[in-house]
């Protein structure tokens, strides 16, 4: 591509909506323009990292054995009703009317249209196993759309299914898939991890996220720096230690005037936050059963492993109006000395090991002191609920916790039967019996992994792309456009590289050099190749933009010298 002719308008300023690195540059660099909150145009640039990402996903996918297919994105309401998720879903989904007034929906996933396809093309056990996968639009209408690519309302991703028999062949296709993720994010240049992730209401160690570490990341990953426990905060747990044994003294309600924080009980009673425990009250949404859920104070409640506890699709907190009407006083709640109408008790795994701890008195400025669980009051449920902190115990080795953060951008997951089951999705097996077939499925952000790689590949002049995903690897620059030999020395590796089938451009404007120097580093070509005073030697520069290195480079053997750093860079 020569850059005269090209589309491309880079920024000198950063837009003032963009917080993150990848959001700035893409926007800078002229690799993507906004059309509305998380709608966006991929530009040339933009697009043909893309197709880098997207070709090396399917290169993989067709390696590991998956099929590619397309699906449509206008997908009818009844296949949603008929999974339940056309309510379980609600506001995400992009619905939309035909001219007839029926509903349908701009796919956000396509686990309903791959069954339905499915269930009406194979009935044998002999046709399976199977795994169709397919690189597509997406749309989500997020709450927070944001940082660009990131988190869009319209994104791509790669999307696959796959259908067994047996839990064995489900197991066996997750381990094939996971190696097949390891290898993209791996060729795509990324620092990643997998790590174990919530599998909802469905259960199971099946669900493991692939995480890029990224200040930025959204999510925050514990793992452990003695083995290989990595997991979701969502669903990481840690090793509950015994509590010192103590002997068990009488409850007893005390004053507590203005004390309702946990932060001052523990100041005014002078104790530690292990012998304290909070109650938090929640609602679940679809049922609107209440829960106190009893904490030790000094961690918070993890809601993803709660509605997975009472199996909510979603929980909130009671509004300071519904604590009053289920009698409560805020700040001075307890599972002890109240009766309790209609509200069940959790209780986190480490309330019911603390010897003698604080509760609230359910009277306003009254604290009990010397509660014990089993004695005192019991949970309806016990479980664990709790938010895992770094400088924790691992639950596998007894290592110690870490906290990184990561952005999400793979996940594979054991469904089960949950939509085989709804949609009726059998085969008849080798007996001739009908059975449900089991499900996997396995995502990728396509978009979302362009991004992160901006996110890990920068610096203050722009990106910094690895060879795998830049738009153009090399971009040639004569430095005087009207020296004859310059341009002449340029042209004749530019055309070199191509012919080699090297992504090349070449900046054939008349502009100085260090103008075409400083949009070169704004759109991170991993080489650039400057053709100056010694091109009619025959001589040129080739910078690495990675470590900012020049090596003089013989204009013959350019070619051979950037096919062989595209390897390292
Ligand atoms: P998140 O928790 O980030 O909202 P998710 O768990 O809802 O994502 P999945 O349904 O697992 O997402 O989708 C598969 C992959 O698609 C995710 O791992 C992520 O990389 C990507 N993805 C999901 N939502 C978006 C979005 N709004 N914009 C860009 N990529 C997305
Ligand atoms: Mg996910």
């Amino acid at each position: 591509m020569r850059f005269s002719k090209s589309f491309i308008k880079t920024l000198k300023e950063t837009p003032k909506e963009a917080e993150t690195a990848s959001h700035k540059l893409l926007l800078r660099a002229s690799m993507i323009k906004k059309l509305t909150s998380g709608v966006y145009t991929y530009l040339p640039l933009g697009y043909k990292a893309l197709k880098k990402v997207e070709n090396i996903v399917r290169e993989e996918m067709d390696r590991a054995g998956a099929q590619e297919i397309l699906m449509p994105v206008l997908q009818p309401a009844e296949l949603w009703k008929e999974s339940g998720r056309w309510e379980v879903m609600g506001p995400l989904m992009m619905k939309l009317q035909d001219r007839n007034k029926r509903d349908f929906v701009l796919g956000p996933t396509h686990e309903e249209v791959i069954t339905d396809l499915i269930r009406n093309e194979i009935s044998s056990y002999k046709s399976l196993p199977l795994n169709l996968y397919q690189i597509q639009t997406k749309f989500r209408d997020e709450i927070r759309p944001r940082f660009g690519l990131m988190r869009g309302r319209e994104f791509v991703m790669k999307d696959a299914y796959s259908f067994h028999t047996s839990q064995e062949s489900l197991d066996e296709e997750f381990l094939n898939m996971r190696d097949a993720y390891s290898r993209i994010f791996s060729r795509c240049g990324l620092k990643f991890r997998p790590v174990e992730a919530d599998s909802g209401a469905i259960g199971g160690s099946g669900s493991q996220e692939f995480h890029v570490l990224a200040e930025s990341g959204e999510d925050e990953i514990i793992y452990c720096d003695s083995c290989e426990y990595a997991a979701n905060v969502e669903t990481a747990t840690s090793k509950v230690e015994p509590a010192p044994v103590e002997e068990l003294k009488a409850a007893e309600l005390i004053d507590t005037p203005n004390v309702s924080k946990i932060d001052d009980i523990v100041n005014y009673l002078n104790i530690p936050y292990s012998k304290t425990v909070k109650a938090m009250m929640y609602r679940d949404m679809g049922t609107d059963q209440v829960y106190m859920v009893l904490m030790r104070g000094d961690y918070e409640v993890n809601e993803t492993k709660l509605r997975n506890v009472i199996n909510a699709v979603d929980v909130t907190l009671l509004t300071d109006e519904e604590l009053v009407k289920h009698g409560l006083i805020k700040g001075f709640i307890g599972p002890y000395g109240i009766e309790l109408k209609d509200i069940k008790i959790i209780a986190d795994e480490e309330v019911t090991k603390i010897n003698n701890h604080t509760a609230g008195g359910n009277k306003l400025d009254t604290h009990y002191i010397n509660v014990n669980y089993g004695r005192d009051y019991t949970a309806d449920i016990v479980a664990d609920v709790k938010t895992v902190k770094p400088g924790e115990t691992c639950p596998r080795c007894g290592g110690k916790l870490h906290s990184a953060r990561g952005i999400e951008v793979g996940h594979i997951f054991k469904l089960g039967t949950k939509y085989s089951q709804a949609l009726n999705a059998t085969y008849l097996d080798d007996k001739g019996e009908s059975k449900v077939m089991i499900m996997g499925c396995y995502g990728i952000g396509v978009s979302r992994t362009l991004a992160s790689a901006i996110e890990q590949n920068n610096d203050e002049f722009g990106i910094i792309w690895p060879s795998a995903l830049a738009p153009y690897v090399v971009d040639v620059i004569p430095a005087n456009i009207k020296n004859e030999d310059q341009v002449k020395v340029a042209e004749e590796i530019y055309n070199a590289l191509l012919a080699d089938g090297i992504d090349s451009m070449i900046d054939d404007r008349d502009e100085r050099p260090g103008f075409k120097f400083k949009d070169a580093d704004l759109i991170g070509f991993p080489f650039k190749v400057v053709s100056g005073k010694k091109a009619g030697e025959g001589i040129v520069e080739l910078k690495i933009r990675r470590t900012g290195e020049t090596l003089e480079v013989s204009k013959d053997e350019v070619v051979a010298k950037v096919r062989e750093l595209m390897k390292q860079y």
